[in-house]
C-alpha cells in the first residue's frame, strides 16, 4: 500500500482549515489540536502547516521548523497543566513506526503514567 499524497490527508485539511477543529495553538508554522482517539487523558497533535510527509523526509531547510514544533509541543503541554507530572512526545515514522497519517505530527501524551518500552 502506498502512502497517500500529503495534501490529501486529513491533517492537510485541518492545517488549511478546510476542516474545522478546536485549535489549541495556531501560528504561522503549525497548529495543535486534540487527537480524535486519545491514548491518554491528554493526547494532542502538533502538525506543521507545510505538508511534510514524515520526519525522515525532512531536509536541512526544515530544521528550524522541527525545532519550532518541539518548542510548541512543550508550550502546549505546559498550558494543558502537564509540567508537574510530566508527559511524552512521540513521532511515529513510517510503517514500522506505526505512522498512519502521512503528514508529520508530534503526539503529546500525558495525564497518566505511560508504559515503557512501547509495544
Ligand atoms: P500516527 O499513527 O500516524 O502517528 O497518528 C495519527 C493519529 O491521528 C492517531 O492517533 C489518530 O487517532 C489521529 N487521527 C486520525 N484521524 C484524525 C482526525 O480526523 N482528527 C483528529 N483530531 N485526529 C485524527
Amino acid at each position: 500500500q502506498t502512502a497517500q499524497p500529503t495534501e490529501d490527508t486529513i491533517f492537510g485539511k485541518i492545517a488549511r482549515k478546510e476542516i474545522k477543529v478546536d485549535l489549541l495553538h495556531d501560528d504561522d508554522q503549525c497548529v495543535a489540536f486534540h487527537d480524535i482517539s486519545k491514548q491518554a487523558p491528554t493526547h494532542i497533535l502538533i502538525i506543521p502547516k507545510e505538508p511534510i510527509k514524515q520526519l525522515s523526509e525532512c531536509t536541512v531547510a526544515q530544521e528550524p521548523l522541527l525545532g519550532h514544533l518541539l518548542f510548541v509541543a512543550a508550550q502546549v503541554a505546559k498550558k494543558q497543566g502537564l509540567n508537574e507530572d510530566g508527559y511524552r512526545l512521540v513521532i511515529n515514522n513510517g510503517r514500522d513506526g506505526g505512522q498512519s497519517v502521512y503528514h508529520l505530527h508530534i503526539h503529546v501524551l500525558g495525564g497518566r503514567q505511560l508504559g515503557w518500552p512501547p509495544g
